[in-house]
């Protein structure tokens, strides 16, 4: 019989969603009549904006023809898309970027994962907790773990985001050579400081490690000092890839668009004295994995950056960061602690409980839907993390039902 990848059977399944079905079911049989609000779910809720949509139309008209016929795309990514997000995303900020440094890709979950492929099997990773759960389960697939108890995995090494570090963990006293960092947090909605970033930067460049910055959620800060990449911190272009993605920016969770920057100052050690570029690597890998975004997706994506296409994605974020502010000021009126909602789609609570009971107890009184902490690792014990991804009647009723049972 063929044998399995082993690390495969290392993975904790993860009853967080799948207990979440359960329980919803359950409800739902027993309370029919009642209209239950999902602030769960970390999927939009408002449609492609008109200029994407427009976009992906003509580019599916020019397909039909013979002479706009588009096969095989580059494995990177177009030019003209590569070209928009260098100018639009980085060097409209100030921060150096050439359009071949950016790989299109068909998402960020999937990038994220990936990347492992270009890195030895034997290197120290250090994973937030709480944690955006692909960064630790592909570490698992690729073999970088050992097994899992209490919660971790051996061989991983948890950077805890507390209540006093504002979950921003700081580096360590000890030695990593790969580290995720995520900013705006999934699942806390903390963001960093230039300062925060700085020292992740001068710990990398000290220690000739790798960060792999995901800023997924970059559309959403709105505070003028916040970083929106790690780009913007001197000494990053040698360090870090960051990973970003269309879906929260522009709806695209089920259009499917993103992109990895890797700069091409960025060494590895090839593990026999010599160094090796990163991109190189990257391109490589790409170009032997993968075949390409279609090319009415990248033109849909390109609208982004037209001068409706941004009006239009501004003014869906402008709507959910009000939804977060009116989620973030209820639970603190509520007397809550609170992170997140100012520059995150996603409002952190402290329960106060721990987080199945807190679950439970929104489900079976208030008829809402939100994500137990606890779900995104041990450090999320405690806490629930509420979406502001939904219609605004329907959070302002969950708000609503929320306080009044509580
Ligand atoms: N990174 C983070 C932190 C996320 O929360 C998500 C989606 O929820 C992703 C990446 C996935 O992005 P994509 O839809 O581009 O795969």
């Amino acid at each position: 019989m063929i044998k399995m990848n082993p690390h495969y059977a290392k993975l904790n399944a993860s009853y967080l969603f799948s207990t979440i079905a359960q329980k919803i079911e359950a409800f739902q049989a027993a309370h029919p009549d009642t209209d239950l609000i999902r602030l769960g779910i970390g999927d939009v809720t408002h449609g492609l904006a008109k200029p994407c949509v427009d976009a992906m139309k003509q580019a599916a008209d020019e397909m039909g023809s013979d002479t706009g016929f588009r096969g095989y795309g580059p494995e990177q990514g177009y030019e003209f898309l590569r070209a928009a997000i260098a100018e639009h995303d980085f060097r409209s900020r100030g921060v150096e970027m050439s359009a071949d440094e950016v790989f299109v890709s068909d998402g960020a979950k999937c990038d994220s994962g990936n990347f492992l492929d270009v890195l030895a099997a034997d290197i120290q990773v250090g994973v937030p907790d709480p944690v955006y759960p692909v960064y630790v389960d592909t570490n698992v697939m690729s073999g970088r773990t050992g097994t899992y108890s209490d919660g971790r995995y051996e061989g991983l090494a948890y950077l805890e985001g507390t209540r006093e570090n504002g979950f921003v963990p700081p580096p360590p006293s000890y030695h990593l050579d790969l580290i995720y960092l995520c900013f705006p947090n999934n699942p806390t909605g903390a963001t960093a400081t230039r300062e925060q970033l700085s020292a992740w930067v001068a710990y990398a460049r000290e220690h000739e490690a790798l960060i792999l910055f995901d800023a997924a959620y970059e559309r959403f800060i709105r505070s003028p000092d916040v970083p929106h990449s790690i780009y913007e911190i001197d000494g990053a272009r040698s360090c870090a890839v960051e990973i970003r993605s269309f879906s929260k920016t522009a709806g695209f969770t089920g259009t499917r668009c993103a992109f990895t920057v890797v700069p091409k100052e960025i060494e590895v050690s090839d593990g026999n004295g010599s160094v090796r570029s990163l991109h190189s690597l990257w391109n490589r890998r790409q170009s032997t994995k993968f075949n390409g975004v279609s090319y009415p997706i990248q033109r849909s994506a390109e609208a982004v950056y037209s001068p409706e296409g941004t009006h239009a994605v501004d003014s869906r974020i402008q709507y959910y960061m009000e939804n977060a502010s009116i989620i973030r000021e209820r639970m603190e009126r509520a007397g809550y602690a609170v992170t997140g909602g100012l520059d995150s789609p996603y409002i952190w609570v402290e329960t106060g409980t721990d987080s199945w009971s807190f679950f439970d107890r929104l489900l079976n009184e208030a008829g809402v839907v939100i994500t137990p902490g606890v779900g995104f690792g041990r450090m999320g014990e405690g806490f629930i993390r509420i979406s502001a991804f939904n219609h605004r009647e329907k959070v302002e009723e969950a708000m609503e039902r929320i306080v009044r049972a509580l």
